[in-house]
């Protein structure tokens, strides 16, 4: 059987309408029939470490006991981390040193945990930052790196830069949305790479961003955001129109067979 390759990219603070007017290129991939999108309503509270989680091991905040940011320390769920170890599977991470936290080790040392590789950890081999003005840039080459050296079954690659746009100028704001722009321009010189080398790719947010400058509560900008399936087996493994957050780790266990 053909082993497929994920590539989870979770794209911080993204809210769905802006998602769909700025990522041009993301959305040609859909007119050229090869990805898919779709809209996913959020947990509640739209805040981001306790949706990593939900992501992670689809529990809900209150399920995880991870509903707020403040909670640090490691998650008590199985992750998609835990999942593919199990099934022999290479794992990596490119993100916020809160997902280091959640299923690496907590707290995070600056100093001591930015580079992991460790087999006997869910995320084999980690790059994990804690500026949220990291450039985005350096992260997905942070990730192409893990890709390149390690070959993982499954990574996850999670910039900052659109979130914390959002929290200095609002969603509405011609800041936020060249962010996003931004972010369009990185996955349309990468994605089509990682396409012909056979990946698996979803695409999607833990959360919004409203015009506050904030997030965590109800209202759809922050609530709603993308959800985009690229290659044949990532859209045929969510279903189309009733995705949910929860079934996130669903979709990708499925296509890892794990
Ligand atoms: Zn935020």
């Amino acid at each position: 059987m053909k082993k497929n390759k994920v590539i989870l990219i979770v794209l911080d603070g993204l809210s769905n309408g802006v998602a769909v007017r700025a990522l041009g290129c993301v959305h040609g991939l859909i007119e050229a029939k090869i990805a898919r999108h779709q809209v996913l309503c959020c947990e509640l509270p739209s805040m981001s470490r306790p949706l990593y989680e939900t992501i992670l091991t689809g529990k809900k905040p209150y399920e995880s006991g991870i509903y707020t940011n403040s909670i640090s320390r490691l998650s008590k769920e199985k992750s998609i981390f835990h999942y593919a170890c199990e099934a022999g599977l290479v794992t990596a991470a490119a993100a916020y040193h809160w997902v280091s936290e959640l299923y690496n080790q907590s707290p995070y040392d600056v100093f001591k945990h930015r580079h992991q590789h460790d087999e006997s950890k869910p995320i084999k081999h980690g790059i994990f930052y804690h500026q949220d003005d990291y450039p985005d840039e350096a992260l997905f080459e942070d990730a192409e790196y893990l890709r390149t050296a390690f070959d993982p079954d499954v990574m996850l690659i999670h910039p900052m830069g659109i979130d914390n746009a959002g929290h200095r100028f609002g969603v509405h704001s011609p800041e936020y949305m060249r962010q996003v722009r931004h972010s369009d321009a990185i996955l349309g010189a990468i994605v089509p790479q990682w396409l012909a080398e056979g990946y698996q790719i979803m695409i999607t947010a833990d959360h919004g961003m409203n015009e506050d400058k904030s997030h965590g509560g109800m209202a759809d900008v922050e609530r709603i955001v993308p959800l985009y399936a690229i290659g044949d087996a990532m859209m045929a493994a969510i279903p189309e129109g009733s995705a949910k957050q929860v079934n996130i780790i669903d979709y990708l266990r499925c296509i890892l067979n794990c």
